[in-house]
């Protein structure tokens, strides 16, 4: 049975979130992508979790899987942590898989003493990394922490702003039983595979949605015999039915280069070294994105694929391939019709992805088909996004996205 699962999306309890995210919301949203398990997102709100009560069915099963209008979920939520570490303050947002609505309820009641739950539906937590994993393991080792988008600069393990440089000192002696991370949408799996210390660790992706249009952005496909919370949980530890994920280009990730969104700056890490990280136009320092992170703790050159690796395909939301392809606004009434008919053509926005290229053709203009099949074949290239901004897709060949990886791989070595 082949799963497309997005495990981290929010609900309209968290903030800067869509009202529509809410059970029948994420379960529109999810048919549209073609997800067909989806995380509840957001458990640890008191509100939201008595709507999760409410809405989600449970099968006979006791597969700690629930289902609502024919998608299948999974409780999941999202905290942030923060805790002083040698004299800093660290804040990081971890991911939390729970096996059942019991055991997602005895979490509630053990986090409500660190932080005050219905605040946000991410939760902002007075506690340690390590603190909290001892927690949540006590109640059921089943449980699954997986610290979110690991390398974006703020709210990370690996970010440049609060962040630290190994697992091993963001979870101390409970590092062993963290068994993945969220490459998050900055970073893709190639540029993880450059530190020989994360090869322990499955590589997940997300999308991190905040509205159900961007449910699916990032996402992991399994292929299981029967789907149940340990059969999904055991193909991210064993990597065994876990076929591959699909992968913002990092390009696009809103924290792939280093900049100030303000000053217009965007730099290269190796430019950004340059000037020392400082903005030439503010002075200050500048926000050093993700590239520049794994630049600096990589002991391998990009290229490399460990042993046991989950191999990645490159995906684009579809509206903003058709917005490039036909040059009108992404939120424009052109796209948005242009985009349903692909996805009834093809019952799906990941069907399309997966569709081959003569039957693209046949189901939509010649601008849009090139498109999709330049993203593909990524026979594209990005503005890079930088300090919160998206980067831009630019349908050309003039240097391709693996060309510019290229120059990534060959500058590795010189930092
Ligand atoms: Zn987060
Ligand atoms: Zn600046």
């Amino acid at each position: 049975m082949r799963i497309i699962a997005d495990l981290h999306v929010h609900s309209k309890y968290a903030r800067a979130t869509s009202p529509r995210c809410d059970v029948a919301g994420l379960c529109e949203g999810a048919k549209t992508k073609g997800i067909s398990l989806i995380a509840s997102g957001d458990f640890t709100h008191p509100t939201y979790f008595n709507e999760l009560k409410r809405d989600l069915s449970e099968g006979d099963d006791g597969s700690g899987i629930y289902s609502y209008g024919g998608i299948k979920f999974i409780l999941s939520t999202e905290v942030a942590v923060s805790y002083d570490h040698r004299g800093k303050n660290k804040r990081m947002h971890h991911i939390l898989l729970a096996p059942s609505l019991e055991i997602t309820s005895q979490i509630n009641d053990r986090l409500a003493k660190f932080g005050n739950l219905s605040e946000d539906g991410r939760p902002t937590l007075k506690i340690s990394n390590a603190h909290l994993a001892e927690e949540l393991f006590s109640i059921s080792k089943e449980i699954m922490l997986i610290p979110a988008h690991a390398w974006t600069p703020w709210f990370a393990i690996f970010g440049s702003r609060c962040g630290v440089d190994s697992m091993e000192e963001a979870f101390e002696d409970q590092a062993k039983n963290i068994r993945a991370i969220e490459t998050g949408l900055s970073s893709d799996p190639a540029m993880n595979w450059t530190l020989s210390s994360l090869d322990k660790y499955s590589l997940v992706s997300n999308s991190d949605a905040h509205s159900p249009e961007k449910l699916g952005r990032e996402a992991n496909v399994f292929d299981l015999d029967e789907l149940s919370f340990r059969g999904i949980t055991d193909a991210i530890k064993t990597r065994k039915g876990f076929v591959k994920t699909y992968e913002f280009y990092p390009e696009e990730g809103k924290y792939h280069y280093d900049g100030h969104r303000d000053c217009n700056v965007v730099l290269s890490p190796y430019e950004s070294k340059a000037v020392k990280d400082i903005c030439p136009v503010c002075r200050k320092k500048l926000t050093v994105g993700v590239l520049h992170r794994v630049i600096d703790l990589a002991d391998r050159k990009l290229g490399f694929k460990p042993e046991n690796a989950v191999p990645f395909q490159y995906v684009v939301p579809l509206t903003i391939v058709i917005s490039k392809a036909i040059k009108r606004p992404e939120t424009s009434t052109y796209v948005a019709e242009e985009y349903s008919k692909l996805v009834r053509y093809f019952g799906s926005e990941f069907a399309v992805y997966e569709a081959p290229e003569d039957q693209i053709r046949l189901a939509t203009s010649k601008e849009i088909a090139d498109a999709i099949v330049r993203v593909n074949t990524g026979r594209v290239r990005w503005i890079p996004g930088h300090d919160g901004v998206f980067g831009q897709l630019i349908l050309d060949d003039a240097r391709s996205a693996r060309s510019a990886l290229d120059k990534k791989q060959k500058n590795l070595s010189d930092f």
